[in-house]
């Protein structure tokens, strides 16, 4: 199976001031993509053109989708819905109305409104990538409400899939075990020590991995549609199960 070429096409992607969005932004412009990367930090974002984005604010969505098209000159190839985060590993009884709203609005809603804005500037021909988690396929203790935001993008990707039938656009999840971003650093609200405690003991996947997945699905042949991608590190077999060695 030969890879199909990148080279000038153009790309939208969520949350690229860090992480796993950061490096499948800077894939994308290796390989000749020009990218538009939106974040709240935008101070942080290294892409071609670099907007403000909030997924939570529906205003936001809105211009920071119409600028980055309009920037792009007029149409998005590929749209990799990346911005998300988890907060707490705490036992559901311990949820608030606050992180219940900022996990679902940003990993659910969010996602379901960029996709929604950017569909009609979407070429025949593109990809929408969303990015999902081994915590959308099986629960682990203490993770409710991102589990549950994650099982929410893989019902989503499937039913997109199925909306999109017969429409020439391809649709990817990405469903990852643990990588090292700040994904832990957010999750635990700034405690370090917390955030470092995740990966002890363990080698874990890093963002460029997870951007290798990316671009394994993008820049397959028009005729195959990678669904799903599954991912670990070779020591977590489930998102509760980590070998560590001691
Ligand atoms: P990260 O380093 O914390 O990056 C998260 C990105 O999302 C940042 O660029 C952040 O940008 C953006 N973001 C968060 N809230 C946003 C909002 N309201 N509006 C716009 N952008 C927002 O974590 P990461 O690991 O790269 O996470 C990226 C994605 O991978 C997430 O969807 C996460 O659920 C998923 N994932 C991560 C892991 C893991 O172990 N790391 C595993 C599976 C899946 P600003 O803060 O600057 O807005």
């Amino acid at each position: 199976m030969q890879a199909i070429s990148l080279e000038g096409k153009t790309a939208i992607v969520t949350g690229a001031s860090s992480g796993i969005g950061k490096a499948t932004a800077r894939a994308l412009a290796e390989a000749g993509v020009r990218v538009a990367g939106g974040a709240r930090r935008t101070e942080r974002l290294e892409t071609e053109i670099a907007l403000p984005l909030d997924v939570m604010d529906p205003e936001s969505c809105a211009r920071f989708v119409a600028e980055a098209v309009e920037r792009l000159g007029g149409a998005v190839d590929i749209l990799f819905n990346n911005a998300g985060l988890a907060l707490g590993r705490a036992p559901f009884t311990e949820s608030s109305e606050e992180d219940e709203a900022a996990v679902f609005g940003t990993n659910v809603t969010g996602l379901v409104r960029i996709t929604r804005l950017c569909l009609p500037h979407i070429r025949d021909g593109g990809h929408v990538v969303n990015m999902g988690s081994v915590a959308g396929r099986q629960a682990y203790e203490g993770g409710a409400t991102y589990i549950a935001a994650k099982f929410a993008e893989r019902g989503f990707t499937y039913a997109l899939r199925e909306d999109l039938l017969g429409r020439p656009i391809r649709i990817t999840t990405v469903d990852a075990g643990m990588v090292d971003t700040e994904f832990s650093l957010v999750r635990f609200k700034g405690d370090e020590e917390k955030a470092r405690a995740v990966y002890e003991g363990v080698q874990p996947m890093v963002a460029e991995d997870i951007a290798d997945c990316v671009m394994f699905a993008l820049t397959r042949p028009w005729h195959v549609n990678v669904d799903e991608i599954v991912v670990k590190a070779t020591q977590q077999a489930s998102g509760g199960r980590i070998h560590r060695e001691a």
